[in-house]
């Protein structure tokens, strides 16, 4: 194994493993240098720790391992069957479900697996429309999901008049509405920008007063539900699906949870349905995610991050954005920038932070008048941020810095001078405080 450290690399994390490919090191240490120097505030990105990281770089990537532990196609699956139900033990305490399948390469895989499990081409599913907060994986044109499966769909409340009243909530009569006369097999709870706790049971009753099974997509808030700030829906949904790299802070991939008697169902939809070997290195580093979640600290991280949130949402409103819903009850905050600027769009204001170092994504809001290119929001989460240690005092610092840089986004030295104080800020808080690159 080749191990000499490239001279220029020195005293990079990755030069020991990279040596041999200077162009990869080099972008290796770029982007380390990125996520330490800026702020990572898309809702939907978090900062894993040193062991998921080096789960994920392991030996268990040269392994083909179809099938499950103990019914594997190949030989020589003695360590990663081990490997697999460690993973499978650790999630199904996590969350006390029955069943789990962890071979999901992303949340897509994991929905499509469960459409597939539960569905024959063309039932109707009802689910949360992409412009209201849903996800593509819930039905958007632009998905297979929709050339597969006939998908109507519900909303958000019309936004309120006062801040007493706010609106913009999943609107649960509509869901019964739609329900009873579209008679779905299959209801989808769950969303991907949506600032407010989704309650299963609600969406439960529906499901059964229309004979339809529920499946609830926590791609967002898995960790939060882990940490004990949002309530749990197993065991009220039939199925659960979710990405580990979201709030649950583990590695890239997907997982489904669900009862004993659809586990069959779940098994072969993901393998063979969908997918050929699973990624065991990623699965290791689930393991090994779902353990740092079921402890005590994981808990304070989830309240913190709910916290944090309601901190950067509060600033955020004295800054003069409207905040769709009126707040935040999970990890983001969605903003409306109208009542900020009413010539300010998403795609421009997403621009102006990235040059002052602030990384978000521009979201439609509900009944957004511009296109999904364009928009006339932002989405903003605190998950990152959190795990680098941040709390409520520098969530208002940020948002300072937000309404500085975009009022004076014509002024290239207010933009400067707002990236420098990022980068400030963002000294005191390094992800990894351990693996200090090479810059
Ligand atoms: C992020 C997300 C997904 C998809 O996850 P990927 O890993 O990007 O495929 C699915 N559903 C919801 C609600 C999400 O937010």
């Amino acid at each position: 194994m080749n191990v000499a450290p490239a001279v220029e690399y020195a005293g990079s994390p990755f030069a020991p493993w990279l040596s041999g490919d200077e162009e990869v090191a080099r972008l290796l240490e770029d982007e380390m240098e990125r996520q330490s120097s800026t702020l990572q505030l898309i809702a939907s990105e978090n900062f894993t720790s040193p062991a998921v990281l080096a789960a994920t770089g392991s030996v268990l990537t040269n392994k083909y391992a179809e099938g499950y532990p103990g019914r594997r196609y190949y030989g020589g699956n003695r360590v990663v069957d081990r490997v697999e139900d460690l993973a499978r033990d650790r999630v199904k305490a996590l969350f006390g479900a029955e069943h789990a399948n962890v071979q999901p390469h992303s949340g897509a895989s994991a929905n499509l697996a469960a459409y597939q499990a539960l569905l024959d081409p063309g039932d109707t599913v009802l689910a949360m429309r992409l412009d209201q907060g849903g996800h593509l994986t819930h039905g958007s044109p632009a998905s297979i999901t929709s050339h597969i499966w006939r998908f109507v769909s519900y909303g958000v409340t019309p936004a309120g008049s006062s801040t007493s009243s706010p609106g913009e909530v999943i609107d649960l009569d509509q869901v019964a509405q739609v329900a009873k006369r579209e008679r779905p097999r299959l209801i989808v709870a769950g969303a991907t920008a949506y600032p407010r706790i989704i309650d299963a049971g609600p969406f439960r009753e529906i499901a059964d007063a229309v004979g339809a099974y529920l499946m609830f997509d926590v791609a967002h808030p898995a960790g939060l539900i882990a940490g004990g700030a949002h309530p749990n829906p197993v065991g009220i949904a039939d199925v659960v699906t979710f990405t580990t790299h979201k709030t649950l802070r583990g590695p890239r991939g997907g997982a489904i949870l669900c009862r004993a008697d659809l586990a069959k169902a779940i098994d072969s939809a993901v393998f063979p349905g969908l997918q050929g070997g699973p990624l065991e290195h990623v699965i290791a580093a689930k393991a090994v995610a779902f353990a740092e979640a079921a402890r005590p600290e994981f808990r304070q991280y989830a309240a913190q991050v709910v916290s944090n949130s309601k901190a950067l949402a509060g600033a955020l409103a004295s800054e003069g954005f409207r905040l769709v819903s009126g707040g935040t009850d999970n990890h983001l905050v969605l903003v409306d920038l109208r009542s900020f600027d009413p010539d300010l769009t998403g795609k421009e204001a997403q621009e102006v932070l990235d040059r002052a170092g602030i990384t978000l994504n521009r979201n439609q809001i509900p009944d957004d008048p511009r296109s999904p290119f364009i928009t006339s929001g932002l989405r903003l989460g605190t998950a990152a941020q959190t795990t680098a240690g941040m709390g409520n005092a520098q969530m208002a610092v940020i948002a300072a810095l937000i309404g500085k840089a975009l009022r004076g986004r014509g002024d290239e030295a207010v933009v400067a001078s707002v990236r420098s104080a990022v980068a400030d800020l963002c000294a005191e808080f390094p992800p990894y405080p351990g693996l200090t690159g090479a810059g």
